[in-house]
């Protein structure tokens, strides 16, 4: 059973406390799909055909340049470049004429395939797919591990970016009396949360009102990154 696999990082997250287990969980993921990419994908054909296809976003792109792994990452770049180039061949080709009207131009195609490459990632891909399962096993485990609604209930909750997940899996897989038992319970609690972050921002702001010049501040001097966090998930700063 493949929900298994996932039972037990999930415990893993919850334990640690930190600012959600969902960022948690995703970090860790991330960590290990660009370290894969330059470690054992380079062995692997249908996965260097994957990245050749998809390239990288910034951020992931940036995080390869960290690994100081200079001839995969040159040779990962050279067979993405060589995806790039084709497009750039293939517009440029003298047009055959053709008696069928064509749907798109050929210019048009370029544009758009330039786009969507631009717009893919290979590690985001391939951690979005595996945090999907994540998140399902997680609202499974509401239901069938005994003990885990209850440590859910006694943590801090999760980042909004991750708790639209859950919430659009748990309408998804959950019947309507489970979804009310297991499930309500968190989007209280989750309520709650947002409620405690929008207290202490109305007070940040009150802060900078005149009257207030020279009280010590009320909320966490974080209050902005953390309040961030919630809505966004955890970032590096
Ligand atoms: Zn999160
Ligand atoms: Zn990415």
């Amino acid at each position: 059973m493949k929900e298994k696999i996932y039972t037990i990082p999930i415990n893993e997250a919850f334990e640690q406390k930190g600012f959600c287990p969902f960022c948690y969980i995703r970090k860790k993921l991330e960590k290990e799909a660009v370290e894969y990419t330059l470690g054992p994908a380079m062995m692997e054909p249908d996965f260097r055909i994957f990245t050749n296809e998809r390239g990288f976003c910034q951020r992931h792109m940036r995080e390869l340049n960290g690994l100081r792994n200079a001839l995969s990452l040159a040779l990962v770049e050279d067979t993405h470049l060589d995806v790039v180039e084709g497009l750039f061949e293939d517009v440029l080709k003298p047009e055959k004429r053709s008696v069928f009207k064509k749907e798109k131009s050929k210019k048009a195609v370029f544009a758009e395939k330039l786009k969507l490459l631009t717009n893919s990632c290979a590690v985001c891909e391939k951690v979005d797919k595996t945090f999907l399962d994540y998140i399902e096993t997680f609202v499974f485990m509401l239901k069938t591990e005994k003990g885990f609604p209850e440590t859910v209930l006694s943590s801090d909750g999760f980042c909004i970016e991750h708790f639209a997940s859950i919430a659009e899996k748990a309408c998804e897989i959950l019947s309507s009396s489970d979804f009310e038992k297991h499930f309500v319970p968190i989007i209280e609690m989750q309520k709650k949360r947002v409620n405690g972050f929008h207290e202490n921002i109305k007070k940040f702001e009150e802060s900078f009102d005149y009257r207030n010049a020279g009280k010590p501040l009320e909320v966490p001097k974080d209050i902005l990154v953390k309040t961030g966090y919630l809505l966004n998930g955890e970032f590096d700063l």
